[in-house]
């Protein structure tokens, strides 16, 4: 059987805004452009991970309405199985992202069908997990389906990557069951609640999570590029050198790159340099699936 992926999360029609400036607390801004695309941090990691020919499958939830129709379409697109993607009653998701022109973005998320996947729903789609080989998870869904979610995968003896975003606080009982927890820097800070500053206490904070049972952190720093902490070793990886235009997705980017790459090489230190060079390239471009690179443009991809 092919190793494959199954990414267990979000489905979210983006609403994105474009301004010239972010607005401040009570302000009221003109926008400069509007746009819908497809997103939601679960169904852009399947989108990422597919586009660079990984085999990848969602477990998802969608409500029946029009966006509903395009998430399936793009996942479908980049070659994501979309079979285990259920429907509720419930609309699909939603998220707001206000972007301005340096690329920074503010991001508000209605989760709608995505609030509605259950354990239940988990088992029901059982079969998705026994078959793969890497399980991806965010915090997008609800948080017990996440812990059960996690629990079924170790038990099946999967390899399991959390996405802790956005950030909560997590039980020490479900962090055993992760094997790469991937935040960003304001991720482990708050879910950490502790002052990261600078490496000493970045490797601090990720050092209460290997204590925990996690076997490995990779903490995304923007523009700086990736810490990874291990029980052996830290290892700082300088970001690639491009001119960002729109972060959008630069974190799922990172996440599909790395999973594409740990299923592809075994290898932690290649699974990076692909993580790396994928989001180096979406944050040259704007939006958000749109912007995650194929295969074929991380292999011609040489700064
Ligand atoms: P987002 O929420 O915007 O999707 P994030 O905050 O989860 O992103 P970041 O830490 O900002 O994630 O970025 C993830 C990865 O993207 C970084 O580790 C780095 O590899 C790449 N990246 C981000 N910004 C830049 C940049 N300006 N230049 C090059 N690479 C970048």
């Amino acid at each position: 059987m092919k190793p494959s992926v199954v990414v267990v999360g979000s489905l979210n029609q983006d609403i994105v805004v474009q301004v010239e400036e972010l607005p401040r607390e009570g302000e009221t801004l003109m926008g400069i452009g509007m746009s819908e695309s497809p997103g939601g941090k679960g169904a852009n990691q399947g989108v990422a991970i597919g586009k660079l020919q990984a085999c990848v499958s969602m477990i998802g939830k969608v409500g029946s309405d029009p966006h509903a129709a395009s998430l399936m379409k793009s996942l479908q697109q980049a070659g994501v199985d979309t079979r285990y993607i259920m429907t509720s009653n419930r609309p699909t998701g939603l998220a707001f992202v206000t972007v301005d022109r340096a690329g920074s973005n503010h991001i508000v998320v209605i989760p709608g069908a995505n609030h509605e996947l259950t354990p239940e729903d988990i088992d029901s789609q059982r079969q998705a997990i026994e078959k793969c080989e890497i399980v991806v998870l965010q915090l997008e869904i609800p948080l017990k389906t996440v812990e059960y979610t996690l629990r079924l995968a170790k038990e099946l003896g999967k390899t399991t990557v959390l996405n802790p975003a956005p950030a909560q606080m997590l039980c020490d009982e479900i962090l055993r069951f992760v094997d790469f927890l991937i935040p960003n820097e304001h991720e482990l800070q708050s879910m950490s609640g502790m002052t990261i500053t600078d490496a000493s206490t970045l490797q601090a904070a990720a050092r209460v999570y290997l204590s925990k049972g996690v076997r490995a952190l990779i903490v995304t720093l923007g523009g700086k590029g990736c810490c990874y902490i291990d029980h052996e070793r830290v290892q700082t990886y300088p970001a690639r050198k491009v001119k960002a235009q729109d972060t959008t997705a630069a974190g799922d980017s990172f996440i599909g790159g790395f999973v594409a790459g740990y299923l592809k090489y075994h290898d932690v230190d290649l699974a990076i340099e692909l993580a790396q060079k994928a989001a180096a390239i979406t944050v040259t471009r704007h939006g958000a699936q749109s912007s995650l690179p194929t295969w074929e443009e991380v292999a011609a991809f040489d700064l």
